[in-house]
């Protein structure tokens, strides 16, 4: 058995379709479109829809507010796997090439 370390790090990449676990989202897919390595986040397309205020930069602007995707830990999604649903990233070499596995089928990702 490894370590459990206390640092998430980010197996994800972009264009992976993750599912969300827990907060509001919970059970909703969507495409990775930003990764934040230093913080273990990331941005997935239209999940974690927040909504700011937007400041008016001229004097005909409309301001309002807008609607943005804000940043999820990475400890709150996991990766969708085509055979089995969401799973957890496994490592394989193959021909002394790391490849990502899916944990419970060892399909490629
Ligand atoms: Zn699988």
């Amino acid at each position: 058995m490894s370590k459990v370390k206390t640092c998430y790090k980010v197996k994800l990449k972009k264009e992976d379709t993750v599912k969300v676990v827990t907060g509001k989202d919970i059970g909703k897919t969507g495409r990775v479109l930003k990764i934040d390595r230093t913080n273990s986040r990331i941005v997935v397309e239209g999940l974690n829809i927040v909504k700011k205020a937007k400041k008016k930069r001229k004097q005909n602007d409309k301001g309002g507010i807008v609607e943005i995707e804000a940043p999820l830990h990475i400890s709150n999604v996991m990766i969708m796997c085509k055979k089995c649903g969401a799973t957890r990233i496994g490592y394989k070499i193959n021909d002394k090439q790391k490849i990502r596995i899916c944990r419970k089928c060892g399909e490629r990702l």
